[in-house]
């Protein structure tokens, strides 16, 4: 058993790396089951010494049985050690002033780059004609923005003195009945998912990579953040990128509410789509609905010294403990995961297992009712997945 080290571009991943899982809220428990089993299955396959050393960290709903808090501090301390993180998903309690724990570890780890791959899988049903075309992988900024959580109740004494500052020196009038939330755009943050994108399209060949913005009506954060992306791009790598078409990748730029059009009617125009924050979150749901189902999107959240590895969907709580929920979401992080640390043999299989299932029409209830089939259990579908490998 030994740490994960973080070296910045390359990981150095032991035979047998420490890595933290957490089993999350409502369906979190029974899908978490079915991916380690499935990434277990696959890493022993692929290699003779390769094993991983899962190890448990209470958050959510069982940390609040276990210990009395949704987020202990001996979980704190095991992330901040190990800095590698397989996570079901967690609830957020909305409007009681909780922050949300997906929010806090990304803030912990510094993990700026949230990476959303949506491919589309043959045989599922789309809303589109030609869903085949979908191949996208979103760069959504992941630490600046609204989701900073910097936010006043209309009623509360900080809300109550900005807005006496703002009637003051800008001679702007809120009025007592208006909250207040913070959107924040920092340069540096813009300028590390701009090449962390940048790299990735590189080495992935691919060809565009879109900025997505709101900068036409918020010039001084969105606009800023097409400004300065375009900048670190073209200024940093240059050998690869022009405006222009004339290098391996083309860099352009759409406006948030355009791009939601351009994934639906030309979706094979889109290959890296680099996002802020909140159009990033946006963006990822609706692309996910392009291929027939978010429960089947895996993501990854990486930083330079730290990466968390999830499913996009949350804790879909009507389905919880009733064996129904596709874990499918979450062995795409998985394999996210596995890609990073460089065990791609293993992720390859996995893919293979998952191509077949849906091949063979094995697949849970989300998935049954396109191919009009009998739905295989959480675990049953693990299990077949297991068998596949
Ligand atoms: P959700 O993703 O849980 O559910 C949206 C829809 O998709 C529901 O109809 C659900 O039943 C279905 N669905 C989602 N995952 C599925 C799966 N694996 N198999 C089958 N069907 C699936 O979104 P929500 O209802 O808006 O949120 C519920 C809770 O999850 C909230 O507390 C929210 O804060 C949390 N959440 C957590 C994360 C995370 O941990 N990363 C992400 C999103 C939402």
């Amino acid at each position: 058993m030994d740490k994960i080290i973080f070296t910045g571009e390359k990981w150095r991943v032991p035979d047998n790396p420490v890595i933290l899982y957490t089993d999350g809220d409502g369906i979190g428990p029974e899908i978490m089951d079915a991916t380690r089993k499935v990434v277990d299955a696959a890493v022993k396959k692929a290699y003779k010494n390769k094993k991983i050393a899962w190890r448990e960290v209470l958050v959510g709903d069982k940390a609040l049985n276990l210990k009395g808090d949704r987020f202990p501090e001996e979980s704190i301390k095991d992330i901040m050690e190990y800095r590698i993180l397989l996570k079901a998903p967690l609830g957020t309690p909305v409007g009681t002033g909780f922050k949300s724990i997906n929010v806090r570890i990304r803030q912990m780890l510094d993990l700026y780059s949230n990476i959303r791959p949506v491919k589309y899988v043959n045989g599922l049903q789309s809303p589109l004609e030609h869903p085949e075309n979908v191949n996208l992988t979103i760069f959504r900024e992941n630490t600046d923005d609204l989701y900073m959580g910097y936010e006043w109740k209309y009623d509360s004494r900080e809300a109550q003195e900005i807005k006496a500052f703002f009637k003051e020196k800008l001679g702007i009038d809120l009025g007592d009945d208006t909250g207040i939330g913070l959107k924040p755009m920092n340069k540096y943050k813009t300028q590390r998912i701009t090449r962390a994108a940048i790299k990735f399209a590189i080495s992935e060949n691919k060809k565009k990579v879109t900025i997505m913005h709101k900068g036409n009506v918020m010039k001084y954060t969105e606009g800023a953040f097409r400004e300065w992306a375009y900048e670190t791009a073209l200024n940093e790598f240059s050998d690869y990128v022009s405006q222009d078409g004339s290098k391996k990748i083309l860099i352009n730029d759409i406006i948030a509410d355009n791009m939601f059009q351009q994934i639906i009617t030309r979706p094979g125009e889109y290959d890296v789509i680099l996002a802020p924050n909140i159009d990033g979150d946006y963006i990822s749901d609706a692309a996910g609905a392009l291929i027939g189902n978010i429960g089947t999107l895996g993501g990854a959240n990486v930083g330079d010294d730290g990466a968390m590895f999830e499913a996009v969907h949350g804790t879909a709580p009507k389905y919880a403990g009733k064996n129904i929920a596709d874990p499918l979401g979450l062995i795409r992080g998985a394999q996210l995961m596995l890609k990073y640390m460089g065990w791609t043999e293993a992720e390859d299989i996995i893919e293979r297992a998952v191509n077949k299932a849906i091949e063979e029409k094995t697949v849970t209830a989300d998935l049954a009712k396109f191919f009009n089939v009998n739905p295989l259990g959480t675990a049953e579908y693990g299990q077949r997945l297991v068998e596949n490998i």
